[in-house]
């Protein structure tokens, strides 16, 4: 039973047209199209399928949309990008690893509706203009939260972007998942250090149906994962650690994370890491990297 008075085709517009959001998922634009126009579940990806041509092409028409412009919003309609150009123009944006909802103010200030989903990289943590936490543990949008109580968080995230301008986003990148296993680990040893149960704290009391959510502790802790970030993506600090003399190194995480406890014995996940330097395998990037010269 529908009251429809079209029928989807891949050359025709569809009445109500669907901008793209910046860095929008494939499934979360499809869903918003099908919603907009009361589409039935299934149908579109059918019409998509039975046209053989890429979806960029069908979705461009639908939502009157140049599928240039539809490719810059959204890079992996694309798929892969030999035109060095239109590369150029994507460089430093998310590809396909993670996804998370964006921040629901942003995406209703924009007319997109309360939810949708994004690709994402490692230092989008909060939206800087509305204070909300958008990081790790969010699933949905009724898990974002805001964090103005918590300056300390904010600045974390400019100290976390000054970071990559001076060491770079690949390096930066491995060392932030490096810092976020040693403090996740810590905090599952010794529920952590002072300085992050204080800002839990802050938090648990603005967002009390919310504590205990993974969320709300990544964001109490990433302060001390974007300093020990900090120590590890440098690499004058790098050879310190790894050096025979270490002291300065131990010193630095013991002022300004562990309350001067200093990381003992093979099992720390700090000493691993300093005599490991953990080779095993990490992915270098999760953004569009430029194009190689020849
Ligand atoms: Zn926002």
């Amino acid at each position: 039973m529908t009251t429809r008075h079209y029928r989807l085709a891949p050359d025709r517009p569809l009445p109500r047209p669907v901008r793209p959001y910046q860095d929008e998922t494939t499934r979360s634009f499809i869903r918003r199209i099908n919603s907009a126009n009361v589409l039935t579940h299934g149908e579109l990806i059918k019409t998509l399928r039975w046209d053989r041509r890429p979806w960029m092409y069908d979705l461009a028409t639908w939502n009157g949309t140049p599928p240039g412009i539809l490719v810059l919003a959204m890079p992996q309609l694309a798929n892969s990008h030999p035109d060095p150009i239109i590369r150029l123009k994507l460089v430093g944006r998310p590809i396909r690893t993670r996804h998370a909802p964006a921040c629901r103010h942003c995406t209703l200030a924009r007319g997109a509706g309360p939810y949708v989903e994004v690709y994402t990289t490692h230092e989008r943590t909060l939206c800087p203009d509305h204070k909300l936490w958008i990081g790790d543990g969010i699933g949905t949008i009724a898990d974002q939260f805001n964090i103005a109580a918590c300056p300390e968080i904010i600045e974390a995230w400019h100290h976390h972007k000054n970071l990559i301008t001076r060491h770079g986003h690949a390096q930066v990148r491995r060392a932030f998942h490096i810092s976020d296993v040693i403090n996740w680990s810590w905090y599952d040893q010794f529920q952590h250090f002072s300085a992050a149960m204080n800002t839990y704290e802050a938090l648990t009391a603005g967002h009390p149906r919310q504590a205990d959510s993974q969320a709300l502790v990544a964001a109490a802790l990433y302060p001390s994962i974007v300093k020990l970030t900090a120590a590890i993506a440098s690499p004058r600090w790098r050879y310190i650690a790894r050096s025979p003399h270490p002291e300065a190194f131990l010193d630095r995480v013991g002022n300004e994370i562990t309350d001067g406890w200093t990381p003992q014995g093979a099992f720390d996940p700090l000493r691993h890491w300093m005599e490991t330097n953990w080779t095993a395998e990490f992915r270098g990037s999760d953004t569009i990297l430029p194009p190689k010269n020849r």
